[in-house]
């Protein structure tokens, strides 16, 4: 049996000598050698776990919510093309971040969103691209897809946009605490137009 499921491709292969079993790949990877059922087991038994990815966030998001912490990292779980591939190897929303154990607690600004042009099956860009930078996946660069481009293009923008408002906000404190009490008085009404202060504060 060879399907695709909300775009992974799913395959449940003949075990020689063993007709009970299957061996289960999903784009292209192994997840059971010995697998106990039949074709029609084999599908709705993916299309369980691929809808409770969805259902839990998706990539990057999931990992928080499965029993055990960090599941479904690995890329091979998500469409193609649909996700980004952190420094780490590990499955993210298109610029977005991975929540796991071990993506949350290293230098994170190492995980930023990818480079507009970053590879579509790693984060590496083109004009530096090592092809065996992976060993289990050696590849070499390949364009990112539309739906890649616009997720990390989008973080590029927000992580600027947050950027400068922390900036104008930071400016404004410093004026709170400057000595001309005009200044104080219009940095005071600036940061509460901002929403940066809350209201009942003196
Ligand atoms: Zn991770
Ligand atoms: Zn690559």
């Amino acid at each position: 049996m060879s399907t695709t499921y909300r775009g992974r491709q799913i395959k449940a292969l003949a075990v020689r000598g063993r007709p009970d079993q299957r061996r289960l790949t999903i784009n292209g990877h192994t997840t059971n050698h010995g697998w106990q059922g039949d074709d029609a087991q084999a599908l709705d038994y993916f299309r369980q776990i691929i809808d409770r990815i969805e259902e839990l966030g998706g990539a990057g998001v999931v990992v928080a919510a499965t029993p055990t912490y960090g599941q479904y990292t690995s890329p091979h779980w998500y469409e193609p093309g649909a996700i980004d591939i952190n420094p780490n190897g590990h499955a993210t929303r298109p610029g977005g971040i991975c929540l796991c154990n071990r993506c949350s607690t290293v230098d994170t600004s190492r995980f930023g969103p990818l480079p507009v042009d970053a590879c579509r099956h790693c984060h590496q860009q083109p004009n530096d691209h090592r092809n065996d930078y992976n060993l289990m996946n050696t590849h070499f660069y390949k364009e990112p897809t539309e739906t890649q481009r616009a997720g990390r293009q989008a973080a590029i923008d927000e992580a600027a946009r947050l950027t400068a408002l922390h900036d104008d906000v930071r400016e404004l404190e410093n004026q709170l605490y400057a000595e001309d009490p005009s200044d104080r008085a219009d940095a005071y009404l600036a940061l509460q137009a901002m929403g940066a202060m809350e209201e009942d504060q003196p």
